[in-house]
């Protein structure tokens, strides 16, 4: 009897298994590029030179490390917003100047008064959906004497964002704009707290029950120690959290595009690292809202005053923008909204 029982379980437990993984399979078919050369057009105009000429800029020793509050942060957030006018990429209306305040009050020690960035481009059929890319302008000052200038943390972010928003704006003008809204927001405060996200996230501009999925960028030009020997790599973390669809669009953005070896070494619930906690992503995450954040690893530089420009990979920091790229492309393109379930 006991066996009979035991082996009645094994036939519903297989059944079952074998419905999820059809499951997974419709779903994984469902994700579909089918603009493949429209999309190559303008993952092509993401130029390794145009990146180096904005982490050069960001990281440079006349912004002092960007410490949030500080006359050299403020400056790289001009630089930024001064950027998305030229490139004739809106502020919203609210925010017409680009900025969102994020006072003094919210913010730890004795910092001054900081801000967010925001730019968008509106969607042509879903307008009132929006998809996210995000990265921390901030950085860690001047230490004892030295400057910080965070190239990798997060000039790397900071650059690729620009870089995507300067490509998106291009398929605008060339009769491909993407159907929902995309917003590139820089926030700032992250090294000392995640407070810029957070403040956005309790403030947000547009609807968060409006928000598709944040893309977020922290550390994507540097290779860690794990991968000396094939630099070819991503680590992608929370994909799978909220949404099953999302990771496997992520999947499928990489195979047509890309072909980087994406690691999942740090999306493990276990993780020591933490991860997933530990950067901009998880303020939108906490609300609800899939994500995935897109990270080099740690390198023998991180956290210290030699993460310098001329240290970072600028074809593979090329090559992992264009997988947020696609990515960010398909959530905006795709004729459903991005499904916000696990299956
Ligand atoms: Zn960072």
């Amino acid at each position: 009897m006991k066996i009979l029982v035991a082996s009645v379980l094994i036939l519903v437990g297989s059944c079952s298994t074998f419905r999820h993984s059809e499951k997974i399979d419709n779903l994984k078919d469902s994700i579909q590029f089918n603009d493949k050369v429209v999309i190559e057009q303008y993952l092509s105009t993401i130029e390794i030179e145009e990146l180096k000429y904005h982490v050069e800029e960001v990281s440079s020793d006349k912004y002092n490390g960007r410490m949030t509050g500080e006359k050299g942060h403020n400056e790289v957030c001009n630089y930024i917003r001064k950027y998305y006018a030229s490139q004739n990429i809106k502020a919203p209306n609210t925010h017409p100047n680009y900025y969102q305040k994020v006072p003094k009050e919210v913010l730890p020690d004795d910092l001054n008064d900081s801000q967010n960035i925001i730019a968008y481009i509106e969607g042509s059929e879903f307008p009132n959906e929006y998809i996210y890319i995000t990265a921390h302008s901030d950085h860690e000052g001047v230490i004892d004497g030295e400057i910080y200038n965070g190239a990798d943390d997060n000039g790397s972010g900071t650059a690729a964002v620009l870089e995507m928003a300067e490509a998106f704006s291009k398929a605008v003008k060339g009769g491909h704009g993407p159907k929902r809204s995309i917003v590139f927001l820089h926030v700032t405060a992250e090294e000392v707290g995640l407070h810029g996200s957070r403040y956005y996230t309790d403030n947000p501009i547009f609807p968060l029950e409006n928000t598709v999925s944040t893309l977020n960028i922290d550390m994507i030009g540097r290779v860690d120690d794990k991968h000396k020997n094939n630099e070819n790599y991503i680590y992608l973390i929370g994909a799978d959290r909220l949404s099953s669809e999302l990771h496997f669009i992520a999947q499928k953005a990489n195979t047509e595009f890309t072909n980087l070896e994406l690691d999942y070494t740090f999306n493990k619930e276990k993780d020591v690292n933490r991860y997933y906690y530990r950067s901009d992503h998880y303020n939108f995450a906490s609300k609800g809202i899939p994500v995935i954040f897109f990270f080099n690893g740690e390198h023998e530089d991180y956290t210290k005053p030699t993460d310098t420009a001329d240290k970072i990979n600028y074809p593979l920091l090329a090559k992992r923008t264009k997988l947020v790229f696609a990515t960010a492309w398909y959530l905006a393109n795709s004729p459903q909204r991005l499904n916000p379930e696990i299956i």
